[in-house]
């Protein structure tokens, strides 16, 4: 492809291909705009953290006292590394060349550049759905309230299998919703329709992505979602557990980076072999500013500007060896690169990962601890609606 070309599926997809490297350049924007119709998910609400407005002279001020405060302290000379520490500095060394590879390719890539700057501003539509109140914590109204309904207006139309998209459109205008009141929580919300529905609880809105489902309750209901049958399960399940955090462990000295390595060695040496998964692979997802730098230095003891995302295969029990074959075994060492949103949100990569997924197609996908949900995901935690709600969506 040429840079147009790449460009021009870019704007599609959300995804930049660049030639020659296992890196990706991703807008979780226009990713997750590919999972609704009426509705398109605001950039200015998604990236509102590093697209920051120009400093205002108060708090430039306070931002060369507080350097100045800093300076004042005496340097500290770091003590000795333990083993645990190595070991993450040799896996730090070791990702090192990959996540430069391709910042490179970032770097080299002009007009991707030119397109970052505006990622934010783009918005080809205004209308707010509905303003809708203060944010709802689903955490406190699930222990306070949990007989909580839902109303879930759906637009259901014969139309939704027979018409092409544009038809569709005009077909789901005179279409009447169907409204369902359901339990919010400790049950399983479906939209099973091909057109966003809106979900209403007290009063807020929030959307909801066509053939999604989500089930929103404590990690001690999860098992209900444990299917009946071995050969009704999901296929490919992408988890982003509430580990313990740095601030949670501030007294310690080295917060951050052992306790990510104290994770990373759970994952494989225990997690994975209790639940009988053997290892395939290591994603890492780099942090980049709006024109193209590092978050962070790279190099950084206590704070590295990527993340690591740990792939495993489990042996399930697939009969269709035709369908199995389909698959890519899946390559190491890609790096997915995307501006942060905020609250520490991650990218959506369940399409990035759909190609190494083996089993039936379309395959069954479901997020665990999820705060989004995707079109044809099931997405469970104990607050799945969380960047679901109306005010990080503009309507069309
Ligand atoms: N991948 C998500 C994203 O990018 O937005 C972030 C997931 S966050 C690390 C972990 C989530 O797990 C939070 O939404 C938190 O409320 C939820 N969580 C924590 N403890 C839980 C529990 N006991 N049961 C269900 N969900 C829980």
């Amino acid at each position: 492809h040429d840079d147009s070309q790449k460009l021009s599926l870019f704007y599609e997809s959300g995804i930049y291909y660049f030639d020659d490297s296992n890196a990706v350049f991703v807008d979780p924007v226009r990713v997750l705009n590919r999972s609704y119709h009426r509705f398109t998910v605001s950039p200015s609400t998604y990236y509102s953290r590093f697209f920051k407005s120009p400093t205002t002279p108060n708090s430039v001020s306070s931002t060369v006292s507080s350097s100045l405060r800093k300076r004042k302290r005496k340097p500290k000379e770091p003590p000795p590394l333990n083993e645990r520490e190595l070991i993450a500095l040799q896996r730090h060394q070791e990702a090192r060349p990959l996540l430069l590879a391709a910042h490179e390719c970032l770097l080299k890539s002009t007009e991707l550049l030119n397109v970052l700057k505006t990622l934010k501003s783009e918005s080809r539509c205004s209308k707010k759905e509905c303003e809708g109140g203060q944010q709802h914590s689903f955490v406190d109204l699930g222990r306070g309230s949990p007989q909580l309904e839902v109303t879930l207006s759906l637009r259901v139309s014969d139309a939704d299998t027979h018409l092409p998209p544009n038809e569709l459109e005009d077909s789901l205008s005179v279409q009447c919703c169907e409204q369902k009141v359901l339990p919010a929580f400790n049950n399983l919300v479906a939209n099973d329709t091909k057109d966003d529905a809106v979900a209403e609880i007290l009063d807020n809105c929030y959307i909801v992505p066509r053939e999604s489902c989500f089930y929103m309750s404590d990690l001690g209901q999860i098992r209900n979602l444990i299917p009946a049958h071995a050969d009704s399960g999901f296929n490919l399940i992408v988890v982003d557990p509430p580990w313990e955090n740095a601030s949670a462990h501030q007294k310690s000295r080295y917060a951050t980076l052992p306790n990510r390595e104290k994770l990373r060695s759970f994952v494989e040496r225990e997690l994975f072999p209790a639940w009988g998964v053997s290892y395939a692979a290591t994603f890492y997802w780099l942090k980049v500013k709006q024109n193209g730098s590092w978050i962070c230095d790279l190099d950084l003891f206590h704070h590295r500007p990527y993340e690591c995302l740990i792939l495993g295969y489990s042996p399930g029990k697939v009969n269709n060896t035709d369908n199995q074959s389909k698959f890519k075994p899946v390559k190491n060492d890609r790096v997915i690169m995307s501006i942060p949103g905020d609250f520490s949100r991650k990218p959506p990569i369940g399409d990035l990962l759909l190609e190494y997924v083996p089993g039936l197609k379309p395959s069954r996908c479901i997020e665990l601890f999820a705060r989004e949900i995707m079109a044809g995901w099931v997405a469970w935690g104990n607050e799945p609606l969380y960047f679901q709600d109306s005010k990080y969506f503009v309507k069309k």
